[in-house]
């Protein structure tokens, strides 16, 4: 059969390996993917539920339901001091990553560029490159704390660069933006006429009392700023699929062309459980609670652990682990640790090729199955020092 350049161009995900490779272990313990253990709380699983059995089961409006758009404008209006219409600047997607996507769709054209920050989300890249555009990666490194500075963004600009990505908070590195970057990238994405994608679906697993800020809060930002957020990560609700994206209108507008042709429209049993999910348990902390306990826990513990070393993530719930010291490459590593004290971890070369001196633990299992891991991780790195 004849398979098309763009797809045969996508790469298969190393993490998603590793994922898969796990599941051979009945006594694994999987530190892979960035998918919560915790359940989504009773009122969104009752909402689901409810929905289903009332037959409220059809499609919506390829935007999304206009009570749900509603929800959102106002958690961003009490939230943020935006604001946003519901019916022309939001747009409900498949989960976060089908917003990128149409965003990026409805953006680019063929040999357009788009800035991405690494190390990055790894599908960014492979979603710049199904659309026909061609990612500039900014490297940046643990000495600087992995910010970026404008000189490198000031030579990642071409005249055919159209967006640039941002996340914060990151993934893979739990690193949040400080004000004065975002300033400066606010500067530099009006002088330049650029769109900033600014991807906050960790917005809300903020440690240490930290508040999240947002680069669409600056002045002549709102219009040219695609915001995306999602369900999954903060209600835990992955598996309900369900995102959104706050913008200006004309690109909502098109999302929404794209949409029909797409997926039509996001779940809508989902679309009732999200909106259950921003009015009743908006202020439910107990998850961001948990997640700072195992982050206290892990880092602590990597740390104490000879070869191996992280700085202490301020979000997320993942650590970057740097093992240069092992001698190993993250591949290798990876692989090795699964096959001998069944751990998966994944490889820190999927969120940039520079990063082969590090690998990525989600802590999305609780303390009592984090701790069995880090023992076998240590066991590991004693029998290569021996
Ligand atoms: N953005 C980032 C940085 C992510 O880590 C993820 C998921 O891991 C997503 C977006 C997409 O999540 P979802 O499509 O489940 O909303």
């Amino acid at each position: 059969m004849k398979i098309s350049k763009r797809a045969l161009g996508i790469e298969p995900s190393l993490g998603r390996q590793l994922f898969n490779m796990a599941q051979k272990y009945n006594d694994v313990i999987d530190l892979t993917l960035g998918d919560p253990d915790l359940m989504p709380s009773e009122k969104i699983r009752n909402a689901a539920c409810y929905a289903i059995m009332s037959g409220k089961t059809r499609y919506s409006a390829n935007k999304g339901l206009i009570d749900l758009r509603k929800n959102i404008a106002n958690s961003f209006h009490n939230e943020y001091g935006l604001s946003v219409n519901p019916d022309t600047e939001v747009m409900i997607t498949v989960g976060g990553m089908e917003g990128l996507y149409l965003a990026i769709a409805c953006l680019i054209d063929d040999g357009d560029e788009v800035i991405i920050q690494a190390p990055y989300y790894a599908n960014y890249v492979q979603m710049v490159r199904m659309c026909g555009g061609i990612p500039k990666i900014i490297y940046t490194d643990e000495e600087n704390n992995f910010s970026f500075t404008k000189k490198q963004l000031e030579d990642a600009i071409s005249d055919r660069t159209v967006a640039i990505i941002i996340n914060t908070p990151s993934n893979p590195t739990g690193r949040v933006y400080d004000s004065s970057t975002l300033d400066m990238l606010a500067d530099f994405a009006i002088k330049n006429d650029l769109i900033v994608i600014s991807d906050e679906v960790y917005r809300s697993l903020i440690f240490d009392g930290k508040i999240h800020d947002s680069i669409i809060k600056r002045e002549g930002m709102q219009k040219r700023t695609v915001l995306v957020d999602s369900m999954s990560k903060r209600y835990s609700m992955t598996g309900y699929r369900l995102g959104y994206v706050i913008c200006d209108s004309e690109l909502a507008e098109n999302m929404s062309k794209m949409q029909e042709n797409v997926a039509a429209c996001a779940s809508l049993p989902s679309q009732y459980a999200a909106i259950a999910a921003i009015s009743e348990c908006f202020d439910d902390n107990s998850n961001v609670q948990e997640y700072e306990q195992r982050r206290n826990f892990i880092c602590k513990a990597i740390n104490e652990i000879e070869l191996l070393s992280c700085n202490k993530p301020d979000a997320t719930f993942y650590l970057f682990v740097n093992i240069e010291k092992t001698g190993m490459d993250c591949i290798d590593f990876a692989y090795k640790l699964l096959e001998h004290e069944h751990v998966a971890v994944v490889p820190g070369v999927i969120y940039g090729d520079k990063y082969h001196n590090y690998i990525r633990i989600a802590f999305t299992v609780g303390i009592d199955k984090l701790s069995i891991a880090v023992n076998r991780i240590s066991k590991f790195i004693n029998s290569i020092i021996k």
